[in-house]
């Protein structure tokens, strides 16, 4: 049962928090996520620890090459930002897509990664951005590439009772770059989506010099389509290249069948069809 809910000042004050409990404190930012599941009891604490408050958590800002996203940043915040929408589209569709204006106002990019749902909506986003995850605990500060950040359903590289997630950064988008979010969902449902793909490409000289094409929820953790995206390198900017990334993507990609979200064969359908709008819009054809 949660006995205290404190409100440190500054990430090291958070972090003493967590370690006078000994592994029975959380860091707890929107509690969106959190308290359901406290509610059901498939999480326990004696103390929570709200983060909300920290001003080095909350904002947006450019530092050097990169954006740098505080991790108690709510996805309004993040979907309202104009920078946000020059420079890395893509977070600001997935995070605008998010649930209901009630859920983005609270809910954080941090908490959504930590959570590490292979559907959540911003995670897609960073992934396809090759996002950094800032992590910091009393014994000092790493940044985690994204694709090393989550290990499983609900798992990630965080213990939320002995650590925090600080920022997250990456490199803004270049003006012959862009990206896009698709995103498949149940209408008027408040839930993960069926599915939702988030992608980054860049080009010169008519031929795609970069690409990431990253997939929720078909494998359990977010999925960069690795051949969809060799198939993309080099080839003409075309809606024949896009063409085949999609049916590559399609081959590559394993959603399983599910009872809310669908059969494996009509997910597996969709990515192809997701994947193939979003590289047309980012790339402007
Ligand atoms: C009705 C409803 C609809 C939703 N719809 C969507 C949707 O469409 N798409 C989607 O992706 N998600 C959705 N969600 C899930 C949720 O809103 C998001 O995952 C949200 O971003 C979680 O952020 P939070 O700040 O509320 O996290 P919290 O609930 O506060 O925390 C979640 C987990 O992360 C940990 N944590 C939080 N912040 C940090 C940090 N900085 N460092 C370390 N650990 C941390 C907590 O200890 C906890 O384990 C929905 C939830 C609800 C209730």
């Amino acid at each position: 049962m949660v006995e205290e809910y404190l409100f440190p000042s500054s990430v090291g004050e958070a972090l003493d928090c967590l370690e006078k409990y000994g592994g029975e404190a959380r860091i707890i930012a929107g509690g969106t996520d959190l308290v359901l599941q406290l509610k059901r009891g498939g999480v326990e604490a004696r103390a929570l620890v709200d983060i909300t408050r920290i001003p080095e958590l909350r904002g947006i800002r450019e530092e050097g090459d990169y954006i740098v996203v505080g991790a108690a940043t709510t996805h309004t915040e993040v979907a309202e930002s104009p920078l946000i929408q020059a420079k890395a589209k893509v977070l600001a569709m997935a995070c605008k897509s998010i649930g209901s204006l009630q859920i983005r106002n609270v809910g954080t990019i941090g908490g959504n990664l930590v959570n590490a749902m292979p559907a959540a909506d911003s995670a897609i986003a960073l992934t396809a951005l090759d996002a950094e995850v800032e992590v910091v605990s009393k014994e000092g500060s790493r940044w985690v590439p994204i694709s090393r950040f989550h290990q499983g359903v609900g798992r990630c590289c965080v213990d939320a009772t002995r650590e925090l997630v600080r920022a997250v950064r990456f490199k803004p988008l270049c003006d012959n770059e862009g990206s896009a979010f698709k995103r498949l969902a149940r209408r008027k449902a408040l839930i993960l989506p069926i599915l939702n793909v988030g992608v980054v490409v860049g080009w010169e000289d008519g031929h795609f010099t970069r690409a990431a094409i990253a997939i929720g929820p078909v494998a359990p953790v977010p999925f960069r389509a690795k051949k969809a995206e060799d198939v993309l390198i080099g080839a003409p900017v075309s809606r024949e290249s896009v063409e085949k990334a999609a049916w590559a993507a399609f081959e590559e990609a394993r959603p399983r069948s599910s009872l809310l979200r669908g059969s494996a064969e009509y997910r597996k359908e969709m990515v192809q069809v997701l994947v193939r709008r979003a590289l047309m819009e980012a790339a402007g054809i």
